[in-house]
């Protein structure tokens, strides 16, 4: 049995693997902490939740034919040593592999690409101002390490960034542009920061008009999800 940690389970998204239906397995824990992480009970090492591994398999296998994909987020799916032996079930059922993933571990990353098909990477600042979100030291270097990973590997991927009023100013975006832009560039999809479930709340809607347009430069290609 796969030691995987569980936190949750979406059991059918149309919005979590580009073009795909997919189930989403929250895994449990993740070594950062970003104030507007929008799901806290996902952090701590030990799940509240009381679904485990098997009981997720044996809900894929009735789901085989229906579902396109499964989608591992979190929390920081990386996390978990048990995540490649989770991952390679779920290929031999016939499904496509999605990971959602900050890139806080880039040593496992690399290993588990080979089996991914297509991974979502947060990127939450220019990777000098890591800290000052994830409230962890080096976590820049490591995001950007995992950046550059995605960018040589064959696997699908995309950019995705959460703008938040107080944390995230269209300056900082820019400076995220140029960044990305210069590891290679690719898709980066930009959401606006979503008050539910998180610990923080009470921020006005930041203007998104025209944003995907300031922001495009080289091979980046950037999308807003309002
Ligand atoms: S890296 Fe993701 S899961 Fe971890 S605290 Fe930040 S937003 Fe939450």
């Amino acid at each position: 049995m796969s030691k995987l940690r569980i936190g949750g389970l979406v059991r059918f998204s149309a919005n979590d693997y580009p073009g795909a239906l997919a189930a989403v397995v929250f895994c449990q824990g993740c070594p950062w902490n970003c104030e507007y992480c929008h799901n806290p009970h996902l952090l701590a090492p030990a799940p509240a939740s009381s679904l485990n591994w098997d009981e997720v398999l044996h809900f894929l296998e009735k789901r085989s034919g229906l579902l396109d994909s499964v989608v591992f987020s979190g929390g920081e799916p990386t996390l978990q040593s048990g995540l490649l032996d989770a991952i390679g079930q779920v290929k031999n059922m016939g499904f496509r592999v999605g990971l959602h993933t900050s890139g806080a571990y880039p040593e496992r990353l690399q290993e588990l690409l080979a089996n991914i098909d297509w991974v979502g990477l947060d990127i939450k600042a220019p990777f000098s101002r890591y800290e000052k979100i994830t409230g962890v030291t080096g976590s820049g270097e490591r995001a950007l390490a995992s950046a550059l990973m995605v960018e040589r590997d064959p696997a699908d991927f995309e950019f995705r960034t959460t703008l938040h009023p107080a944390l995230t100013s269209e300056k900082i975006l820019e400076e995220v542009a140029d960044e990305l832009s210069k590891i290679g560039g690719g898709k980066w999809q930009i959401q606006p920061f979503s008050a539910r479930g998180s610990r923080i709340g009470g921020v006005s809607r930041v203007r998104m008009e025209g944003l995907a347009g300031r922001l495009a430069r080289g091979n980046l290609q950037v999308a807003v999800r309002c």
